[in-house]
């Protein structure tokens, strides 16, 4: 008789729901018998053109050092970043996609009996790494599917560590302002870490800045990543920003190698491709125009959008999901958000746009 495993283990780990990826284009391929390049993937806002050449080119030639060890202080990349924004290299955190800086804030601050505060609809992930330290999630509602950074704030408890602000939020792709963001800086007491993730913030055109909380040393955390406009999902690559005395302790909380070599050198010549981010702003200006007249025509309703993706209101989320997975088109349904009547589509090439609203209505009965 084994014993009960639940005896042993963290008791909040049982209440962990795994993350839910979107479906990959190989497993869909298996399963309907269909060749992967017949198969459009419109579900984890990815960049549809791929990686920046230059990535390419320079991840070639790091494969050929790859029986080295990565520079485990990242020296290189963490000095371009911090170039970019007019910060210091110290102010700079590799991480392995940037959701892991959200469980390197979690080892350096939660305990079980903590609290963190999130938009209802935020990004589900604040909420998973909460409950792995055993803190509780605070969700505070978003009416309009924007943050209430007001009522965020009045959230605030002695026990509060960390406020997330997803900016532009995923799924939603709401914006929160300067005016709002500087407003609820001026309420947050010094015991936060505010942490502003910022995964699209290369698709805005007027972005808020953020950057200057660093530079005044407040307790906060920017979390930008090289796996949406840079198109280097794959590599698992993201960054956090944060005052030297707060990333001190973010540091310590990593393995010694959580930014692989490859990674680092795609990363870089990423960073500094100008060109590329700029056409994949373009195609996605375009198409998510497109998207949202198209929905818009159809009389569907959806949330206008900041990034990459649209929220849109279909009815039953995952039934459209799987016949629309059916014909080749993988979108995400959103009942992981309680947002049961909706899915998430994310831009794609103007091809994948159009073949993606063909399919919608054929599958809703509007064709
Ligand atoms: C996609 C996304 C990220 C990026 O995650 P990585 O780990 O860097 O791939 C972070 N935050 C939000 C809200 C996202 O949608």
């Amino acid at each position: 008789m084994p014993t009960d495993i639940w005896q042993q283990a963290h008791s909040w780990l049982e209440s962990l729901v795994s993350y839910d990826p979107g479906k990959p284009i190989e497993e869909t391929a298996r399963e309907l018998g269909l060749k992967p390049e017949d198969i459009i993937k419109v579900a984890s806002n990815e960049n549809p053109l791929g990686p920046s050449p230059k990535a390419v080119e320079a991840m070639k030639a790091a494969c050929e050092q790859a029986h080295i060890y990565p520079d485990g202080g990242g020296y290189k990349l963490r000095t371009a970043i911090a170039e970019k924004f007019g910060l210091e290299r110290q102010n700079v955190i590799l991480g392995n996609g940037s959701n892991e800086i959200i469980e390197l804030i979690g080892h350096g601050f939660l305990n079980p009996g903590d609290n963190v505060i999130a938009a209802e609809h935020a990004f589900v992930v604040y909420k998973l790494m909460a409950t792995l330290f055993g803190a509780d999630t605070i969700e505070v509602p978003d009416p309009g599917f924007v943050h209430d950074l007001d009522a965020m704030a009045d959230a605030i408890t002695p026990e509060t560590k960390e406020i997330f602000i997803a900016n532009p939020n995923n799924p939603t792709g709401t914006l929160v302002g300067q005016e709002e963001i500087d407003r609820f800086m001026a309420r947050v007491p010094d015991h936060v870490i505010v942490v502003f993730d910022e995964a699209y913030y290369e698709f805005l055109d007027t972005p808020p800045d953020t950057v200057k909380y660093v530079r005044e040393g407040r307790n906060v955390v920017i979390m930008r990543t090289f796996s949406k406009i840079q198109g280097l999902a794959s590599l698992r690559i993201g960054y956090g920003l944060a005052p030297a005395h707060l990333a001190d302790v973010i540091q310590k909380c990593r393995q010694p190698f959580n930014a692989n070599g490859i990674a680092q050198a795609g990363a870089l010549a990423g960073l500094l491709d100008d060109e590329h981010q700029e056409k994949t702003r373009d195609v996605n200006r375009e198409g998510r125009a497109f998207l949202q007249e198209s929905f818009a025509e159809m009389g569907l309703e959806f949330v206008p959008s900041h990034a990459n993706f649209v929220l849109v209101k279909v009815g039953d989320g995952d039934r459209v999901f799987k016949e629309m997975l059916n014909r080749g088109v993988i979108i995400r349904a959103m009942r992981s958000y309680k947002l049961p009547d909706w899915v998430r589509i994310s831009v794609g090439t103007m091809d994948q746009n159009r073949r993606c609203i063909a399919t919608l209505k054929e599958v809703l009965a509007l064709a």
